[in-house]
Order: C-alpha cells, then structure tokens, then sequence
C-alpha cells in the first residue's frame, strides 16, 4: 500500500553514474551526493547504454543504498512517439505512429522489471513523459505557437493513449508512485492555459484503461529554469496603480513563480476529480539563479517594468527559454515536503547535462538541433521572438556538459 508523501521519512537514491560525472569536476564533491533522476530515454536505456547502468543495475544499487530503510528511486519515462513535438533538441527514436513499440518495447518491459519483488521495499517514483501533454495544449491549435508536429500528435492520439498505457501499467505496480508533467508557471500559468491542461491530462489518465487512481501527483518546471520563489514581487503587486501582470516580463501571467504555480495546480487539479491526496514536485535541479547578478531587493517603482526587471531572480530573457540558461544556477537541495501541498523539490533533469546542442551534430539518438539552444538565434512565436539565452559550445541533450555545470554550481542558491 502507498504512503501519501513517498518522500517522507525516505532516503533517495544517488545516482552513481550522474554522481560519478559531477565528482569528476573541480569542487563537484559539493554536490554529488544529491539524488537525481535515472532518465530511460530510449528502449536501449533500459538494459544500459554504451556499458552503462541499466534499470535492473540502478534498482539493485538502490536496494543496496537502501539497506533496509525507506527509500525512494526516482525514474523519468520519456519516449513517446514523436517525442518533443515543439522543439528538435529531444527528438526521439520513435516516429508519430509507434505507439505499439512504445508500449511493447518501452512500456512493458519497464513495468516487468519494477514489478520484481525484489524491489518491492522501494518507492519508486516516475515522472511521465515531459512536456508532452502540454504540447497539445499550447503548441497543437492552429495558432502561431503551434508546430506540425503537434498537430499529428494531437490528431493521432498517440500521446494520449501512450501516456494512459504508461499510467496504467505502471500504476498497477503497488510501489510504483506516478508524478505526470505538469509544465511550468511561463508555460502554463495563464488561466487560459492552466485548466485546458489539467483537462487534457486528465483525458490522458483515464485513457488506455488508465484512471485517476493511477495518477499521486504531478511535477512542475522539470528540466526548466523557473525560478522557486521570486522573493521581490507577487502578482498582486502595482506601481502606480498598475498590476505587474502588465510587465513586459510576467506578460499578464497569473503566476510569477513555481511554488505558487504548482500549489494553485494541485487546488485546480483536485477540484477538477484527482485525488484529495495528490502531491507536486518541483524540479529545482537549474533554478537557483544566485551569484553575483541576483537582484538584492525590489526594482524600484518608476514603472512596473522597472520594478519587475530590477527586482527578479530568474535572469532569462524569456521565460519561454528552455535550452541551457546562461546565469542560471543549481536551486533548492532536494528536500521532502518543503512547503505545504509540496511533497518534495526533487532534481529531475541531472544539473550538468545538456537541454540540446548549441549547433547540429550527427547522432544516432534521434536528437536533432533546435535554434533555441544556439545563443546566436533571435527566437520564434513559443518565446516571443527574443533571444536564446542559451550557452555555447553546448553538446548533445543529455550528454555531459562541464562548461554549464561550473557554471550552475558558481551560481548555486543557496550557496554551496
Ligand atoms: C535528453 C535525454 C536525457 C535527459 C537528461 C534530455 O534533454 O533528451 O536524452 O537523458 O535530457 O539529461
């Protein structure tokens, strides 16, 4: 039987490859004994890629690290047919139409293997296929944000379905807790966006023979840079009789921040038929944003520009910008039920591995280049056509990029 809060009272399990990479830099060891995600990105994931660690060798290191006492293994499913259907960096192995490998060479076989008895002492606990789900929510209408891929994948129905099988074959597991991506607050933190999300989750949960009882929570700002709080203004605030909403920066958002987005979620979300029990995870793997260019205090009340631009942490020209912020830096040490209605702030996306290749390189991963992570290009409709912000030299999603992990570590907040 589940807990409510998998996190509480449990230890978390360190990842050795990810830990053994960011021990490997200077002033790593301040670090890498943090629990981060195992991300099974491709079917070959799950027996190991290049000789690396494959499920059965991450579970059977957890039980170890275990040693008898409550703990949790944090793994992130993410291969659906025509994977990131608005970007290119994450493009996957399986086409618009691969739904039953999906299911048969992904799904399935992960769900075996979490079902082994001898990782029934684990929690195990799975974040579903980023990004998708709110893809066919801002990025498959016919408007200017929207991309053909979305609209196939939103039209074929193999994002819903795929998602559904996952819930349900992993939610059949007893120890097995499901967090579904729930964006982030510059994604879907305008009410016009918010409910049309949790409605076309839900669809998704309760899809493939899938229901709402598969589903304990929901994670927000995985792999992303929103800031966790934005100590120097709310929405509330106005300058001179104007409401922040109508900064250049919030652009009428109803949320500034992950914390008020992710508990205004779980309100909705449960109103909305999930269950009363649900718990939010905050990715605060990149979202520190601390070093020397983090705002002191509020910007002053000339303008609600002026206020906003001098008074926020999160750095980015656009909070549209997903691919290897520049400034940004390591957040929150994960933590169990930091904040009420928060079951925990987790590090999904491992800090020192690349969101997309700063220029095309060739690979057999599927991945392709995506504009939004060469600092060179000016952007399109999903950021508002502003600049990338993203570093250079950047390697293939995924692989190790030390240049961004020195960085996320100097601008570490809290300090190292
Ligand atoms: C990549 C995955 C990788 C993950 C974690 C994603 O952007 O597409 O291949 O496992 O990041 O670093």
């Amino acid at each position: 039987t589940r807990v409510d809060n998998p996190f509480t009272g449990a230890g978390v399990y360190v990842n050795p490859e990810w830990s053994a990479n960011a021990a490997a830099e200077p002033g790593g060891s301040a670090v890498s004994n943090q629990p981060t995600f195992v991300w099974l990105d491709r079917i070959a994931a799950i027996n190991g890629v290049n000789g690396g660690m494959g499920l059965r060798a991450h579970l059977d290191a957890a039980v170890k690290q275990a040693a008898g006492k409550p703990y949790v293994f944090q793994v992130v499913i993410y291969d659906l047919p025509g994977r990131d259907c608005a970007a290119l960096a994450s493009n996957g192995e399986l086409g618009p139409t691969d739904l039953p490998r999906y299911k048969s060479e992904f799904i399935d076989p992960i769900a075996a293997i979490l079902a082994d008895p001898a990782y029934a002492n684990l929690r195990i606990v799975t974040t579903v296929e980023l990004d998708s789900l709110p893809n066919l929510v801002t990025n498959a209408g016919g408007t200017a944000t929207s991309t053909a891929n979305c609209e196939t994948m939103k039209a074929n129905g193999n994002y819903i379905n795929g998602v559904g099988y996952a819930l349900n074959k992993l939610g059949a597991i007893p120890n097995v807790y499901n967090y579904v991506d729930a964006g982030h607050h510059g994604w879907l933190g305008w009410d016009s966006n918010l409910q049309p999300a949790i409605d076309v989750i839900k669809q998704a949960a309760t899809a493939s023979g899938s229901t709402l009882s598969n589903v304990q929570g929901f994670v927000v700002n995985t792999a992303n840079y929103g800031a966790l709080h934005e100590p120097n203004f709310t929405v509330g605030d106005s300058v001179n009789g104007t409401t922040v909403r109508q900064s250049k920066w919030v652009d009428w958002n109803n949320y500034v921040d992950e914390a008020s987005y992710a508990k205004a979620w779980r309100t909705k979300a449960i109103a909305s038929g999930f269950n009363s029990n649900i718990g939010m995870l905050i990715d605060t793997s990149r979202n520190g944003w601390g070093g020397a260019n983090r705002p002191t205090g509020p910007g002053p009340k000339t303008t609600v520009d002026a206020y906003v631009d001098g008074g926020r942490i999160d750095r980015r020209f656009q909070t549209g910008n997903w691919c290897n912020q520049s400034g940004a830096g390591l957040g929150e040490r994960p933590k169990a039920a930091p904040e009420d209605g928060i079951a925990a702030y987790v590090w999904v996306k491992p800090p020192g591995e690349s969101d997309g290749a700063s220029s095309a390189i060739a690979n057999d991963e599927g991945k392709g280049f995506d504009g939004m992570c060469d600092p060179t290009y000016t952007g399109n409709a999903r950021n508002n056509n502003n600049m990338s912000g993203a570093l250079p030299n950047a390697p293939l999603a995924g692989h190790w990029f030390s240049a961004q992990f020195q960085e996320l570590m100097k601008n570490a907040y809290p300090a190292l």
